[in-house]
């Protein structure tokens, strides 16, 4: 009879008030403290701002990008780890080459040890994505932005399967994968790029489901307009006003807007969050 009693132990794990305990801090939750991560495209604008904010959050970090944005990429790794007492590595990969990303598997692994959290985040916006795109920008677009970030995330869940402890994926999706974003006078169309994004969008989803299990969480956040670098010097001030005329807020993010919510999502903060999409659009999306 006593075999058939429910086990109530099952709620133990469910504290109602940690705040009373003396030593708790609920800021905590948003540390990186001894976490390994790693950021592809990391040499740009989204990328570099996560990768500051993970280091200052006290995650050792390796910063990853095509080895073009070498002569970025050094002085940035050598900046952080001064500034923010913490090790920054920068590697090098293309993320849309199967070798290169098995090859940045062991580079992980040699450089910090393991990964905790990823953020899975190199894209490109290839010209002449639209509806008469020819097959190589449809191909380009697709092989680095959605084949990319499913070799990259591959390499992390594996480590964090590998080590046992769990993990948390963030990927870049984007307003574009839940909008059609097709607005004259924008700074370039988004068909293929679009469908990259939307299949980022669902991957994610997928993987929270299948890993959650082995404690690994997978999220994307969707940026709106961000003035990440890219629109420097390629659209006039009308064109900004055009594109931010359907912004609620009327203007673009800032990449410091979007490395938070990388690091909420990063991070203990958002530990019962998973499978999820976070906005980051300055309330485009509400109409
Ligand atoms: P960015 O061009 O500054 O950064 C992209 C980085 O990806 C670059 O450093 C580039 O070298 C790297 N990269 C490109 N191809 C690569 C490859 N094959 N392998 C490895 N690295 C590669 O642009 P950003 O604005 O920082 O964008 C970052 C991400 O955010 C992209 O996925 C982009 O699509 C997405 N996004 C940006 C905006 C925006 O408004 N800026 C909005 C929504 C989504």
């Amino acid at each position: 009879m006593e075999d058939l009693m429910p086990d109530d132990s099952i709620f133990d794990q469910y504290p109602l008030d940690q705040w009373k305990d003396p030593d708790h801090r609920i800021m905590d939750r948003f540390s990186l403290k001894g976490k390994k991560g790693f950021v592809t495209g990391g040499a740009g604008g989204l990328g570099r701002n996560v990768a500051a904010a993970w280091a200052e959050a006290g995650a050792d970090v390796a910063i990853v990008d095509l080895p073009r944005t070498r002569e970025t990429l050094e002085p940035l790794a050598a900046e952080l780890s001064e500034r923010y007492g913490v090790n920054v590595v920068p590697l090098y990969c293309d993320v849309s080459d199967r070798e290169q990303v098995d090859m940045l598997k062991t580079s992980l692994i040699e450089r910090l040890g393991t990964v905790d959290v990823a953020f899975i985040n190199a894209g490109v916006n290839v010209p002449g994505d639209d509806a008469d795109e020819p097959y190589e920008v449809w191909q380009k677009t697709i092989d680095i932005n959605l084949t990319g970030a499913y070799l990259t995330a591959r390499i992390a869940q594996h480590i964090m399967r590998e080590h046992g402890h769990g993990g948390s994926l963030v990927f870049t999706s984007s307003l574009s994968a839940h909008n059609a974003n097709f607005i004259g006078g924008g700074p370039s169309p988004v068909a293929a790029y679009g469908a990259s994004k939307a299949g980022i969008y669902e991957y994610a989803r997928y993987l929270a489901a299948a890993l959650a299990p082995y404690g690994i969480r997978s999220n994307t956040v969707s940026p709106g307009y961000v003035w990440s670098g890219i629109f420097e010097g390629r659209i006039v001030p009308e064109a900004h006003d055009m594109m931010t005329a359907p912004v609620p807020m009327r203007r673009f993010g800032t990449n410091e807007e979007i490395a938070a919510a990388v690091l909420f999502l990063a991070s203990d903060a958002s530990s019962y969050v998973t499978g999820t999409n976070l906005q980051v659009d300055g309330g485009y999306s509400v109409y």
